[in-house]
């Protein structure tokens, strides 16, 4: 092995989840570290500057106001390498459901019912301005590799690290989370839908066809169908697959089949698209 490979992590809009997803590597971290110099990571070291020619960053977190897109831009210019690290990185995440409000609801609903000091006035210096939507980093600069995941597991993070090192393009799944899923399908569609909690699932059958609001079939596997495994419907936190531009019209899509019982899912565009609005084609389409 030659000279180090010099690494960032940064935070952006995200929580620190896809941070603790690399410390969950445990003792594969040993294997990895000794060739990895981490030059820029905020959340462990007190470094201001982000170092010139930095091999890899790992951006978690989507763009929500102008700093974001600063950092991020600069990023761009000072790295060979730059991960969407997570799926708030990728497609916005959770933040992104932001995107359903304007910049001004969401702003005087969390300063007049959330703030306790100065109920009702907005802060107008000193914080950087809010985008009109939370972005995907890929909305602002070049991605080279999807990490996705809320958070990303950490296998994915010691493949990624170790193709890096290596040279070659890390093994990621391109099947969707069925793919992965040992329950029985039997081509059915349910009547109506219902909540996680309505009833005692069946363990061997498709949760979707026993009226659960599952979003295997719309999310990039990955995770080993963990959620339907232990009896949870899957909430799509992988993001969409290659084959689609659009995780909620795929999941639209295989919902519609059922026909009426769709119809009465209470809240559509938050199940289809939780994590992954701030990447939806209609709203850009309407944006434009
Ligand atoms: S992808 Fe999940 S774990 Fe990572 S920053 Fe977003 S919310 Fe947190
Ligand atoms: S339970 Fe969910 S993930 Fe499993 S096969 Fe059915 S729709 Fe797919
Ligand atoms: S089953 Fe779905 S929600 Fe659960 S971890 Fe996997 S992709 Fe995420």
């Amino acid at each position: 092995m030659a000279d180090k490979v010099k690494i960032g992590l940064i935070q952006l809009c995200g929580c620190s989840g896809c941070h603790m997803s690399l410390l969950d590597l445990h003792e594969k971290l040993l294997d990895v570290l000794p060739n990895l110099e981490i030059v820029y990571a905020p959340i462990v070291a007190d470094v201001k500057e982000i170092p010139n020619d930095i091999d890899v960053f790992c951006v978690e977190g989507g763009i929500r106001n102008e700093h974001d897109k600063h950092l991020v831009e600069e990023i761009r210019e000072k790295s060979k390498i730059v991960i969407a690290w997570g799926t708030c990185a990728a497609y916005g995440g959770i933040p992104g459901l932001g995107n359903l409000y304007s910049k001004d609801e969401f702003l005087n609903t969390i300063y007049s019912t959330v703030s306790t000091d100065n109920p009702g006035e907005i802060p107008n210096e000193e914080l950087p301005e809010l985008l009109d939507t939370v972005k995907p980093i890929s909305d602002i600069i070049k991605v080279d590799l999807v990490l996705p995941g809320c958070p990303p597991r950490p296998e994915h993070n010691a493949e990624a690290i170790v193709a890096l090192l290596e040279g070659r393009e890390p093994k990621l799944s391109t099947k969707i989370v069925c793919d992965d899923c040992p329950r029985k399908k039997e081509g059915t569609y349910p009547e109506k839908f219902k909540r996680t909690f309505e009833g005692t699932p069946d363990p061997e059958r498709c949760l979707f066809e026993q009226g659960y609001t599952c979003m295997g079939m719309a999310t990039k596997s990955g995770c080993g169908a963990m959620c339907p495994k232990a009896g949870v419907p899957c909430r799509g936190c992988f993001g969409k697959t290659s084959a689609v531009l659009d995780q909620g019209a795929a999941a639209a899509n295989a919902y519609a089949a059922s026909g009426k019982a769709a119809l009465k899912i209470p809240d559509k565009v938050a199940l289809f698209n939780r994590f992954s609005m701030a990447a939806a084609l209609i709203p850009k389409k309407i944006e434009k």
